[in-house]
This record gives structure tokens, sequence and C-alpha cells, in this order.
């Protein structure tokens, strides 16, 4: 991290030169939110919209470590722009969700690990993520043709028959085990950027409660007034936040499926195809509606969005993400139909790199929104619970 010299700092008397404190250097992505938040800091008009103000209003000065922290609190729902008395073109400029939304993608890169791969956040884009599913996919489907497997006929849905189980176990649980390892690392050390040693972070039961209630309720989609974001003029609409929620709770089921397969086979011993009227079945076919509807509803308002929302440069990294999960429900939709007829490897094989393109580029991608973002209302749950300074100092 960059450093540079301040003011001098307390000195003894007999002390021969000034003693000068090391602060971070601010980026210019920063500088600018550090700007912005000066002058909301002075007109608060927008205190109640969101986790961002009232946060904001507990700080006079914002470090580094702050206004990363607000950055990821932001859910750049567009409220406090299309509220905003300072916007453009007012000479202030003030554009809150945009500052944040450059910050934020330099707090992925900054925490991610390893560092080394934090520069693939810049990278991750559409294209990027279709060729790495088109490439692994045509890496598996030429694997089959030379052990002359693409076309076995009918299998009734036996996937092992093509690529066996243990094969599968080990290159998918290696493949997410990564990327669960290289997100865990990159949010601890965010946590640890955002939480200064002097200050005391530690979770209760009804900070941790209240924290998972806003990230499963996306409660800061709702613009602060209950009535949704503003994606593309004006007028407020929920279906950012319902969008949304398909789409997580679609992967989660998508991810129970998987897990409740994953038990059947080693405790029960019951070995895949399942019927379609099995657990595992039934699940991942909720989670692939959530997963076609949700994405695919995304992907409409991400192409319709106001350019004044957000950083425009980080579209195709939010293309991406959603892309590849449209493809990984589609292609499954497709394999579940197709499971019993003489394509079944095929299929099979676009599927799986489809997946596996999913988890290469999960820790160094849109993904880690996520992550970041309910660390930082963590700390909020956290933070307000806690005395305010600036109210103690000024009784
Ligand atoms: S976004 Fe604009 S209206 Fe809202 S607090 Fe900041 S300066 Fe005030
Ligand atoms: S864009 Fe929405 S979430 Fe972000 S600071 Fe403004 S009101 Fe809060």
């Amino acid at each position: 991290m960059t450093m540079q010299l301040r003011e001098p700092i307390a000195v003894d008397a007999g002390a021969q030169g000034e003693a000068y404190q090391l602060i971070p250097v601010l980026s210019v992505a920063e500088a600018e939110a550090d700007r912005q938040m000066h002058i909301c800091n002075a007109c608060r008009y927008c205190e109640g919209f969101c986790a961002v103000f009232p946060a904001m209003t507990r700080r006079l000065e914002f470090a580094k470590a702050d206004i990363h922290y607000l950055a990821n609190l932001c859910h750049n729902c567009g409220a406090c722009l299309h509220a905003c008395q300072y916007a453009a073109p007012h000479e202030f400029a003030v554009n809150v969700p945009q500052a944040m939304a450059k910050v934020r993608v330099d707090t992925y890169v900054d925490y991610a690990w390893p560092a080394a791969l934090g520069t693939l956040y810049r990278r991750n884009g559409l294209t990027m993520a279709l060729a790495s599913a088109a490439g692994l996919a045509l890496f598996l489907l030429l694997t089959l043709l030379v052990s002359g497997t693409l076309l076995p006929g009918r299998l009734a849905g036996d996937f092992y028959a093509i690529f066996p189980h243990n094969t599968l176990a080990l290159m998918f649980g290696a493949a997410f085990g990564f990327a669960v390892l290289a997100l865990g690392i990159g949010v601890r050390r965010f946590w640890q950027g955002i939480t200064p040693a002097e200050t005391e972070a530690v979770a209760t039961g009804a900070a941790t409660l209240e924290a998972t209630g806003a990230v499963l309720k996306l409660k800061y989609l709702d613009g602060g007034h209950g009535q949704g974001c503003n994606n593309e003029s004006d007028r407020f609409t929920l279906w950012r936040r319902r969008f949304h929620h398909l789409t997580f709770y679609g992967f989660m089921l998508c991810f129970a499926a998987t897990s409740v397969a994953t038990l059947y086979h080693y405790l029960l011993g019951v070995a895949a195809p399942y019927p379609v009227l099995s657990l595992p079945v039934l699940l991942g076919i909720a989670g692939g509606i959530g997963l076609i509807v949700g994405p695919a509803g995304l992907l409409v308002l991400n192409h319709r969005r106001d350019p004044a929302h957000g950083d425009v440069a980080q579209r195709p990294m939010d293309r991406g993400f959603i892309a590849l999960l449209l493809a990984i429900s589609l292609t499954g939709f497709a394999l579940l139909i197709g499971r019993d007829s003489g394509a079944m490897a095929i299929l099979l094989a676009v599927h799986l790199g489809v997946v596996m393109a999913f988890f290469l580029t999960m820790p160094y991608g849109k993904f880690a929104h996520g992550i970041f973002r309910s660390a930082a209302l963590l700390k909020y749950a956290i933070e307000k619970r806690q005395p305010d300074r600036l109210k103690l100092g000024s009784e």
C-alpha cells in the first residue's frame, strides 16, 4: 500500500526533529469519494436512504479504510443520485453511486488473493467468460472424441459412464475449493483493512442477525423508501431486487441440489442418474428456473441502465458473470431434457465446461460483490451498536 507523510504529530519537548505519521495515499477514485463524502456530510439530505449515510455521519474524515467500507456498503441503487441537488450540472457534480462503484472494484483488486491475480478483475468480462466456457467445453468434447465416447449411444442418463464420478469430484472439488479459499482470504483481508486495530469489531448475535437479514432480503435495494431502485430513469423499480433474489436463491437451490446428490452418493450409496421427482433433481429444476429468470432480467436491466449509475467500465464484468450463470442453467436444462438421448455426452461436456469456467472466474469477478458487501453490512451492524464518538465528544 502506498504511504505518504502527513503533517507532524505531537513531539516530545526534548526531541531534536519532528515525528511524522504515515498514512496511506488515496487513489484518484478514493480521493473523489472522499470529496463527495465531505459534501454529503454537510448536506445529509439522504440520511435515511441506506446504510452509507448513517455510517458516514459517524466520521468527519475519511481514511482509505473508511472509503473502502462505505464503497462496499453502497448497493448502487441510484436513489441518492436522483435525489441530489448537487448532482451535475451543479458544479459539485456529486454522484455517490458512481464514486463508490469506482472504489469498489479497487477494493476487490487490492484485497485479492493471490495478489498477482487481482488484476483479473479488470479483465474479467463477457468475452473472457464466454471464451473460458467455450474453451473448456471444447477441451472436454475433444477428450471424449479421442476416447471414442462422444456418441456412446443411449446411456439412460448415466453421466459416470462418460466421466467417472471420482474424476468429476476431484476436478470440480479442487476448482470450487480454490474459489472458496481465494474469496475467503480476500474478504478476511478486506475485513482487516476496514477494521483498523484500534477499533473494536466483535460481532454480537444481534448484529450478525441484522446483517444476515439485510443480505438475505437485499434490504438496501429498496431505495430507502421501499419502492426500489432507479434504473434507467427517475422511476422506481423493485425488479432489480427481485431479479437479484431469483438469481441468489436459484444459485443456492442449485448448490443444495449438488449437496443432496453428494449425500445420496456417499451416505446412502445411491448413484446418479436420479429420477425427475427425486429431491436433487427437483431442487435443481427450481434453482435452474431462478437462474434463468433472474440473470435474464438482470441482463435486460443492465443494458437499460442509466450510464450515470455506477461505473460503465465495469459492465463487461457484470455481464460476463450474468452470462455464465445463464449459461449454467440453460445447459443444465438441456442436459436434463437430453440425458436419455444419444447426445448426452455432448450436452454433459458443454455443461461441465460452463460450470468449470464459472468456478475458475468466480474469485476474480462479480461474485465478489456479494461477499464484500456482506462483510461491510456486518461491520455496519456492529458499528451502529457502538457509541458514536462524535456525539460523545460534543456532550
Ligand atoms: S447525495 Fe446529494 S443530496 Fe444526498 S446527501 Fe449527498 S449531497 Fe446531499
Ligand atoms: S446509491 Fe443507493 S445504496 Fe448507494 S449510497 Fe446512494 S442511496 Fe445508498
